[in-house]
């Protein structure tokens, strides 16, 4: 029997994401209805405004147009993450930081990082990027000519989370006529093989689908409650399991980070993400190895104003996945089907990926459904994996040892085989493309060379050959005079923007 009906349960980034990439693979398909429900009552996480550059492959893929986004989401650019005190302030002062730039560190593809293990001391890893300065000088990775989705230096978003998901809607409903309607779902209906069936909404009425898709947040109504699907607990390798969430505003004079910083504290670390019209700020950190009120205090540090009487939002947060994101006729995506803290912006990639591969794969009948479930969730279950190690890897190398949860997080057993075998072999030479074996990694070998060397990984030198070290001594320039004409050509980030938004108006 052929999949016509397919009920997408949520109406927050996750649900819009997977409709999207549902219409773009199935709405060729006349037979085909694709229906997203949420509930009035549920809200939305709200909180997820990081992106990477993956995004705009996405966003291009659905028609979505670059101005659209900027100028219905408070958008901003990101260039990358800077990390502030992750490493011991003792031996590297007490505002050293580094850049994870959306870029390689591979100028003209050439691999200098045996010279720069060799001349460490001489300059940072980061400025092996042009976007550490570019960054620094707070400037726009576009110029004003700039194509759309195109700059002088890669670049992703930030971006205010319920726009996002209403200008996600607004594309589904218009362009692949996808169906949007407001119920709770007060009950879930099975067949007598355990497939579902269908829902009961709160109204009283009833509905029968054929496929569905969990995008219910952190509850897995459909994922969890319903099919059973364990979840695997992956709290002993991540700590952090808490977040307060606020929402800074900001002046129009204001300059705008064009990244978002991530500060390291003594139980975790504080995000401050800059929007157009605000900044989104939050205290991550583990309730285990900090109270309520001392998270409150030190927030209240960071913003510089007494947070006692503010209004923060508390978000718990479950860290794992589910053991298959595919079951039967329900797959799973977003908060539904596994979260890693927000370090890194990995649960809308993680998403969005899921998403794709699950449009690309979609099974025509419902005999289709084995073959195709079991390979996707081995994928999915490998991507899960990796970004756990990536994630965790920011915490696991550090030379922080000021409190219980730096030790807590350095001195660990708890990490996977994968990455003690990787974290062993860059100690004798550094990361290479090929230590990489699977398009699925997510993270690849340019994401591990900045974290690494921005925390001063161990990593033996190579011996360096005359004309390896000429060459690089050579490319290395060049990054650093590309990166100066750029610093001195591009306009500043707020300029940028608000040219952008003065032209809108005057159309
Ligand atoms: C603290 C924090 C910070 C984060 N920061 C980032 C970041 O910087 N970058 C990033 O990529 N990700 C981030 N994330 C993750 C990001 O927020 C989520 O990936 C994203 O918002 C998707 O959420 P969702 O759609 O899965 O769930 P939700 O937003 O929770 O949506 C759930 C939907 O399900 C509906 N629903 C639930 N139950 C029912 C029912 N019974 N009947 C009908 N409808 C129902 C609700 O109405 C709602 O529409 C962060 C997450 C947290 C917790």
């Amino acid at each position: 029997m052929k999949i016509k009906r397919v009920a997408i349960v949520g109406g927050g980034t996750a649900g819009w994401l997977a409709a999207n990439h549902l219409g773009v693979e199935l709405s060729r398909d006349p037979d085909i209805q694709i229906t997203v429900i949420e509930s009035k009552d549920i809200p939305v996480i709200g909180v997820g405004e990081g992106t990477v550059p993956q995004i705009k492959t996405t966003l291009k893929k659905f028609g979505i147009s670059e101005i659209d986004l900027l100028s219905s989401c408070d958008a901003t650019f990101k260039q990358g993450i800077k990390f502030a005190n992750w490493m011991s302030t003792e031996k590297y002062g007490a505002d050293h930081f580094y850049y994870h730039p959306f870029s390689s560190p591979y100028p003209s593809g050439f691999d200098v990082t045996n010279y720069w293990l060799n001349n460490k001391s001489s300059f940072e890893f980061s400025k092996l990027s042009e976007i550490y300065l570019v960054a620094e000088l707070n400037r726009s990775p576009k110029q004003k000519s700039s194509p759309p989705y195109m700059g002088m230096v890669d670049y992703a978003y930030h971006f205010n989370a319920a726009k996002f998901s209403d200008l996600l809607a607004r594309n589904a409903r218009e362009k692949f006529s996808v169906r949007h309607i407001v119920e709770t779902i007060t009950q879930v209906l099975c067949h007598e093989d355990g497939y579902i069936k269908g829902f009961v909404y709160e109204s009283g009425n009833e509905e029968e689908f054929d496929f569905f898709i969990d995008c219910s947040g952190f509850s897995a109504l459909l994922i969890g409650n319903t099919l059973g699907v364990p979840f695997l607990d992956k709290s002993t390798r991540i700590l952090t399991d808490t977040a307060l969430a606020l929402q800074e505003p900001t002046a129009e004079s204001d300059e705008i980070q064009p990244y978002t910083l991530a500060t390291a504290h003594k139980a975790g670390w504080v995000w401050d993400i800059p929007l157009t019209t605000r900044r989104g700020v939050g205290f991550v950190y583990s309730s285990k190895h900090m109270s309520e009120s001392e998270a409150v205090d030190s927030f209240s540090t960071y913003v510089g104003r007494d947070l006692q009487n503010a209004n923060l939002r508390r978000v718990p947060m479950k860290i794992g996945y589910r053991e298959s994101f595919w079951e039967k006729n329900c797959a799973a995506l977003g908060l539904a089907q596994g979260f890693v803290e927000p370090l890194e912006a990995t649960s809308i990639l993680v998403t969005d990926f899921s998403a794709q591969l699950l449009a690309r794969s979609f099974p025509k009948t419902k005999d289709d459904i084995a073959a195709v479930s079991a390979y996707c969730n081995r994928v999915a279950s490998y991507t899960w994996d990796r970004v756990i190690d990536f994630v965790q890897f920011h915490y696991f190398i550090s030379d922080r040892r000021d409190s219980m949860f730096w030790r807590d997080n350095t001195e660990t057993t708890m990490i996977s085989d994968v990455l003690k075998e990787r974290l062993d072999m860059w100690k004798i030479a550094p990361p290479k493309k090929t230590d990489f074996f699977s398009a699925f990694d997510i993270f690849g070998v340019e994401n591990y060379l900045f974290v690494l060397y921005g925390m001063d990984y161990p990593t033996r030198p190579g011996v360096l050959g005359a004309n390896e070290e000429s060459r690089a001594k050579e490319l290395v320039r060049d990054v650093q005079d590309k990166s100066l004409q750029m610093g001195n050509s591009l306009l500043s980030h707020r300029v940028w923007l608000s040219e952008l938004k003065r032209a809108l108006a005057s159309r």
